[in-house]
């Protein structure tokens, strides 16, 4: 399934034609393709603490993140927008089926950048706080995941968590700058419940929003 939504096609600005047009030009997201992954979906729920599902609360905030970047004047192709899987490929471990499928999506859309979604889940509950992970050895990703970073805990104000490299497949094996964002601890039952409220839903995909903008501006 792919989701490719052009936003301001009123403005006359096909997806093959020319990707600026004046009044396209003030816009801050002009021309950039932003993929946006909220993680698991359909048969893979992801983690999960009594009825709050990773798969659900990861894809509200990246709905709410697709409207601030379609806003701003960006293509956002997203691997879900419902509670779906990505099995189209056949065979295979469905695990590694729906992570090609992402991959498919994001390379075929050609992004620039990539947000994939997730939440956290850990046997103590004391842990909690959002955090950015990025490809190990990507000064870009870094310098990406730092700027979401700064924004999640300048508006969020209950996270002092670090950004962190890693290597994921979802870093790893995509051409995009990519990073993932764990927007908390679904084990910690304070940000569990803040997790399924859409204000701070909102504040998380608004944070992750500023974050980028911030670093496309560097
Ligand atoms: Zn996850």
């Amino acid at each position: 399934m792919l989701l490719v939504i052009a936003v301001f096609s009123f403005l006359g600005w096909g997806y093959s034609g020319s990707r600026v047009s004046p009044a396209q030009a003030i816009l801050p997201l002009s021309g950039i393709i932003i993929g946006v992954d909220p993680g698991h979906g359909g048969y893979d729920p992801g983690s999960s603490r009594g009825d709050i599902i990773e798969k659900d609360v990861v894809l509200q905030i990246a709905l709410y993140l697709r409207d601030y970047l379609q806003q701003a004047g960006g293509l956002v192709v997203m691997t879900r927008d419902e509670d779906v899987d990505l099995l189209e490929i056949p065979a295979g471990p469905k695990k590694d089926r729906d992570f090609q499928n992402r991959k498919k999506i994001i390379e075929d859309s050609g992004a620039d950048l990539l947000i994939s979604i997730h939440a956290n889940a850990i046997t103590s509950s004391q842990w909690r706080g959002a955090q950015v992970f990025y490809q190990e050895g990507s000064e870009e990703g870094r310098l990406l995941a730092s700027a979401i970073q700064y924004e999640m805990s300048r508006v969020l104000k209950n996270t002092d968590r670090q950004i962190k490299s890693s290597n994921f497949f979802m870093l790893r094996e995509i051409s995009a700058k990519a990073v993932i964002v764990e927007v908390g601890f679904l084990t910690n039952p304070e940000e569990a419940d803040l997790l399924c409220s859409p204000d701070y839903q909102k504040k998380l995909a608004w944070s992750i929003y500023v974050g980028i903008i911030n670093y496309l501006s560097q």
